[in-house]
C-alpha cells in the first residue's frame, strides 16, 4: 500500500523564482512508505531553574526549557519532548498539531507516515526539509493521539512563540485546524481559513490541511497543494 507523494514539477529551491503554476502537481504512488490559564498559572508550574523574567530565551535555552518543560501532564506520559527539526533561520515554518507515536519515540516531529506526505509536499516545492523548520503546537504526545487541550495548549503555546521570534520566518504554514486555531485564535472552521494570506505578529501566514487528513482524503490534495502555491508566491514576492 503506497502513499500519494507530490512529485517536483520544476527546479529550484529556496526563494527560487518562478514560482509555482495553479494545477496540482502529478500524483504518483510511493513506496515508502479558551486559552484562559494565564501565564502565571503556567510559570507556576515550571521549575524555578528554568523560569525567565523577561528576555526571549535563545536556541540553547529553549531546547532546555522544552526538554524540562513540566508544565501540564503531558510530561508524566510523553517519552521525550518533541522540540521541533530544521533550519533555524528558514524561511519556511510548519506548524503541526502535535507528537504522535513516531514523533514522541524519535523525539523528531512529523516522522509518520504524515511526515512523509509532508517531505513530499515540501520535494514538490523544491525544498528540502533541512530547509524548513518544523515544529508543532505541543510539544508532547497526548496520550492515544487525543486531541489537544486547551490547558495543554496554554501552557505549551510560549515555545511556539518564542520558536518564532527566533526563526523570523518569511511564511507561517499552519497544518490543520489546531495550529490555526492556536496561532490566529479563532475558532474558524478550517474551510474558512483556507485561501487567504493571515498574519501572526506581522508574518504572513496561510492554512492548509494536515497532512494526516490529506491521507484519509486525498482528493483534497489539490486544494492543500493551492495553498502551498499561494504561499510560494508570497515568499517569491517578500
Ligand atoms: N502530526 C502532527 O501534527 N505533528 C507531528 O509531529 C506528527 C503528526
Amino acid at each position: 500500500m503506497g502513499i500519494d507523494i507530490w512529485v517536483e514539477r520544476r527546479p529550484g529551491g529556496r526563494g527560487a523564482p518562478g514560482a509555482l503554476t495553479e494545477p496540482a502537481p502529478v500524483l504518483q504512488e510511493s513506496s515508502e512508505q479558551d486559552h484562559s490559564r494565564t501565564v502565571d498559572v503556567v510559570r507556576a508550574a515550571r521549575p524555578e531553574s528554568i523560569i525567565r523574567s523577561d528576555a526571549s530565551p535563545n536556541w540553547q535555552q529553549l531546547r532546555r526549557e522544552v526538554s524540562a518543560c513540566q508544565a501540564c501532564p503531558l510530561h508524566e506520559t510523553r517519552t521525550q519532548t518533541v522540540f521541533g527539526v530544521g533550519n533555524e533561520n528558514a524561511d519556511w515554518l510548519f506548524v503541526g498539531e502535535a507528537p504522535g507515536a513516531d514523533e514522541d519515540a524519535q523525539g523528531e516531529p512529523f516522522v509518520g507516515r504524515a511526515g512523509k506526505l509532508l517531505n513530499a509536499m515540501l520535494f514538490a516545492l523544491g525544498l528540502a526539509r533541512e530547509q524548513v523548520f518544523i515544529a508543532n503546537v505541543l510539544k508532547c504526545r497526548p496520550p492515544n493521539n487525543r486531541d489537544p487541550r486547551p490547558d495543554e495548549v496554554a501552557a505549551c503555546e510560549h515555545f511556539l512563540r518564542d520558536q518564532i521570534s527566533l526563526i523570523k520566518p518569511r511564511i507561517i504554514v499552519a497544518l490543520g485546524r489546531h495550529a490555526a486555531h492556536n496561532l490566529l485564535k479563532t475558532d474558524q472552521p478550517l474551510s474558512r481559513m483556507r485561501g487567504k494570506i493571515h498574519t501572526y505578529e506581522n508574518t504572513p501566514l496561510i492554512v492548509t490541511y494536515h497532512p494526516a487528513y490529506l491521507l484519509r482524503s486525498p482528493a483534497e490534495k489539490a486544494k492543500a497543494w493551492a495553498d502551498l502555491c499561494m504561499a510560494q508566491k508570497q515568499v517569491s514576492a517578500s
